[in-house]
């Protein structure tokens, strides 16, 4: 049994990360601010005996002793991210610097939840973690990639120079149960708008592509690789291998829901990537890792969540 932080704890990854945690009999601490997320995250969580929640700004320090640090707090959705940049870069990397030196002072290990974003609009595919990316250092999506590619910086560093036990992630666009309806990601957007019977925003011609990976593969994922031994620290990408357009996920959510949804065009954002697929050559030979959910099934499971829920209980974020 281990005392686990879990930073980000109420998000949608987070508190599924707290729920497996807490079910494998760790004592587990959740800290959030609550920025994306809300408590009914983790409401099912507050009474049990090895779960704990703080309400906490990553971009501040904290003293707490742990054995391993799981550091998933930020926004993730690009309307979430560009809603205060200048927040989200801080949240990256003076939450980074925090966060390490919480673990450097305890001796815990800890995991930091990067992103395919790193590798910007890439022009390698699919994408290797030796891959250096194409990423725009001055647009709107900046603050999140270079954030991102700040605390990874500073991961190595800490390790190289202080020997803390690191690992590092790079998480491709995960959905599931508890992702946040108004966090304007496709996957959220399409099933909201298909279960109102409202039209369905495809940004650009929708021949972009994304690979969509299920949130309980992602996660068993992350717990794999916070407790290698194998002395690979990562970065290792954690995806799911199946390419889609946009255009086809429409569809898709479209025939799973039976919707009358129509789909109309929108722009395309500005940077927004033309494709990503993870190579998960490093995740299977260290991890012995592959996901197993088709995305029709993992669709299916969010669609029923998101059909659970009262979408009154969810706002947009606030300052
Ligand atoms: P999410 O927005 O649901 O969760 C992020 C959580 O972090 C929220 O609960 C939010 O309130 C909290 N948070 C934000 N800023 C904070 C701060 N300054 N201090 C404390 N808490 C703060 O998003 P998610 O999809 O669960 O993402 C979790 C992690 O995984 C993030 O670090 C994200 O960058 C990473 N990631 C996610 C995806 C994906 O597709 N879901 C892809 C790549 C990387
Ligand atoms: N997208 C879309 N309609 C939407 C929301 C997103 O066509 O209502 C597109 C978006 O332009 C991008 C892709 O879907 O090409 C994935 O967007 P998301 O925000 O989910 O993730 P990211 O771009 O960060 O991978």
């Amino acid at each position: 049994m281990q005392r686990i932080l879990v930073t980000g704890g109420a998000g949608f990854l987070g508190s599924f990360m707290c729920e497996r945690l807490v079910a494998e009999g760790h004592d587990v601490i959740c800290l959030d601010n609550f920025f994306t997320s809300q408590k009914t995250n983790v409401a099912h969580l507050l009474g049990k005996p090895n779960f704990e929640l703080i309400r906490h700004d990553i971009t501040l320090p904290i003293f707490l002793e742990v054995d391993q640090v799981y550091n998933m707090g930020c926004p993730a959705a690009p309307g979430h991210y560009q809603y205060n940049p200048i927040k989200t870069m801080k949240t990256s990397v003076m939450g980074a610097i925090n966060m390490l030196g919480l673990a450097k002072r305890c001796g815990a290990r800890i995991l930091q939840a990067s992103t395919s974003e790193v590798y910007g609009d890439p022009e390698e595919h699919p994408q290797t973690e030796s891959y250096r990316g194409n990423v725009n250092p001055i647009g709107p999506r900046a603050c999140y990639d270079e954030g991102k590619r700040a605390a990874e910086t500073l991961f190595m560093d800490y390790h190289r120079m202080n020997k803390v036990d690191v690992r590092i992630v790079r998480i491709f666009n995960t959905y599931g149960p508890r992702m946040h309806p108004y966090d304007g990601r496709v996957v959220s957007n399409f099933i909201r708008q298909a279960l109102q019977n409202e039209d369905i925003t495809i940004f650009g011609d929708g021949q972009q592509t994304r690979s969509f990976c299920f949130r309980d593969d992602l996660v068993d994922a992350i717990i794999r690789m916070m407790n290698n031994t194998d002395g690979f620290v990562g970065p290792v990408n954690i995806g799911n291998q199946g390419e889609f357009t946009i255009r086809e996920l429409a569809e898709l959510v479209i025939e799973l829901t039976g919707s009358k949804s129509k789909l109309i065009q929108q722009p395309l954002p500005a940077d927004d990537p033309t494709r990503r697929k993870p190579d998960i050559t490093l995740a299977t030979k260290h991890l012995g890792w592959t996901p197993t959910t088709p995305l029709r099934d993992g669709l299916a499971k969010t669609i029923d969540w998101f059909q659970s829920i009262d979408l009154n209980d969810y706002r947009p974020p606030t300052p």
